[in-house]
């Protein structure tokens, strides 16, 4: 696999993780694509690829004068962390983090730590 086909599957993994996490609520995709630092056209390639693998579950909402998709799990019994383990939440980094930026998901030894270890 080439390195861009890993970090696009690292990504996937830390967004699905994140799904499972959301439980019964769901979480809009806008607000998970801030989590993980993702572009909306990015996260919402993300969003399609794990519905066709059948991993989440999307519903249109609208929200904020506008229509979005909200993002629902799948495999809801995953023994999973919760998301507030995420290193991101308490990172001093996450204003800056994104995958545009040097500081970035795709390459940060302690989401992949985390994501291997909850996964
Ligand atoms: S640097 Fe790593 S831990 Fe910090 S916000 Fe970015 S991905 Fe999360």
């Amino acid at each position: 696999m080439t390195s861009g086909g890993r970090k696009r599957r690292n990504i996937e993994k830390v967004a699905l993780q994140i799904v499972n996490e959301s439980g019964d609520e769901g979480i809009l995709q806008s607000d998970l694509w801030k989590l993980i630092g993702v572009t909306s056209r990015e996260g919402s390639r993300i969003a399609i690829r794990l519905e066709k693998k059948k991993l989440i579950r999307r519903e249109r909402e609208y929200h904020s004068k506008r229509w979005t998709y909200r993002l629902h799990p799948i495999k809801k019994n995953h023994p999973l962390l919760p998301v507030i383990d995420s290193p991101c939440i308490i990172c001093a980094n996450n204003s800056k983090c994104s995958v545009e930026d040097v500081v970035s998901p795709l390459n940060c030894r302690k989401l992949i730590e985390w994501v291997l270890k909850t996964g």
